[in-house]
């Protein structure tokens, strides 16, 4: 159920009605939004009846949500909404936004290489894993503490901003510590202790859709954190498994334009793991791009045929400095800017 407040409704009456909410044993959530005043309701274990709401002072509307989700659909809040993170602004009319990096931080030099390669070609932030979840418990798993602290030192060194893999509710406070943009991974997309926590949490979050969830259950995910009151999270579809062997993934582009129907989060593509093969990355940013990706995640290595994971589907510095290129031709041709 959504309430929506008459324009000039008073301070009162708002609080007169989040206080019935209460008494009924449900949850107010005040929506934030430029045009009007909401408020959405969720804890009721079956439908509520409008008329409950709709003849207190003050209320214009009472609105069935017919979804599942409900802060996070389009039903509950029509304009886009718009993620701050650290002052680089995704969704809406705000300028495509790239973040680039290695899959993994490796070394110093790596990073700084990466990082300024990145910053010339005209990325904003700075990706990195610094604790890698991997398949393999014998492959790289990061440098840890000491990768976060890496990261660090490239954000000084370039003024990019920081999107790094939070893995485990033990590690949250300390990548918490150094993300600007905090991203739960495919494989912990329902790891709900994680959500929920992160839900606690007022810092963006870049939330990947699992490998083989549905759209629905993405929205579902974000639902858990937007719930718990933290209302900066920006959905990224990644790839989702399919039949098909020739790619790593299927960049499943559906998603994206679903997406933007069904709420009014910023949607974030990574054609690098959604295609895995380094020569098509840049033909799959340009496609998402054209069919209204708010942003991109590229993952970019100063020498990809040596890197300790995700080599094959890595760009070099060159290489993204050409992405970049045809994605601004395609921004330009559907009425954005990167
Ligand atoms: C990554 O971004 O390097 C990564 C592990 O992605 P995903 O969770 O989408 O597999
Ligand atoms: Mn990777």
């Amino acid at each position: 159920m959504l309430i929506v407040l008459r324009p000039g409704a008073t301070a009162e009456e708002q609080r007169n009605v989040t206080d019935r909410i209460r008494s009924l044993g449900l949850t107010p959530h005040a929506i934030p939004g430029e045009d009007r005043t909401a408020i959405g309701i969720t804890g009721n274990k079956g439908a509520l009846d409008p008329a409950l709401f709709a003849c207190l002072p003050g209320v214009a509307d009472a609105i069935v949500v017919s979804q599942p989700f409900k802060l996070v659909s389009r039903e509950v809040k029509r304009e886009d909404t718009v993620v701050d993170v650290a002052g680089v602004r995704i969704g809406g009319n705000a300028p495509i936004a790239v973040m680039a990096g290695p899959c993994a931080v490796e070394s110093e030099s790596q990073i700084l290489e990466a990082a300024r390669g990145v910053a010339a070609a005209g990325a904003t932030m700075l990706r990195g894993g610094a604790f890698k979840p991997r398949t393999s418990p014998y492959e790289f798993q990061g440098l840890k503490g000491e990768g976060l602290k890496l990261l660090d030192q490239a954000r000084r060194a370039t003024g990019l901003r920081v999107v790094t893999e939070v893995k485990d509710t033990e590690t949250l406070a300390a990548v918490a510590g150094t993300a600007d943009l905090l991203q739960i991974g495919a494989r912990n997309m329902q790891n709900f202790s994680l959500l929920e926590a992160i839900g606690e949490l007022r810092k963006p979050v870049l939330l990947k859709r699992g490998m083989s969830s549905t759209i629905k259950e993405l929205l579902m995910a974000a639902e858990y954190i937007v719930a718990r009151g933290n209302h900066s999270v920006i959905l990224c579809e990644r790839g989702i498994r399919t039949f098909e062997t020739m790619t790593r993934n299927t960049l499943d582009l559906n998603a994206v334009a679903m997406l933007k129907q069904l709420s009014h989060l910023p949607v974030v593509v990574d054609p690098s793991h959604g295609i895995g093969v380094r020569a098509s990355v840049a033909a799959m940013a340009r496609a998402a791009v054209a069919c209204g990706a708010d942003g991109l995640i590229i993952e970019v290595h100063p020498d990809p045929d040596r890197a300790l994971s995700d080599g094959m589907q890595s760009l070099n510095v060159a290489g993204f400095a050409e992405l970049m290129r045809g994605v601004r031709a395609v921004a330009a041709a559907v009425g954005r800017t990167v």
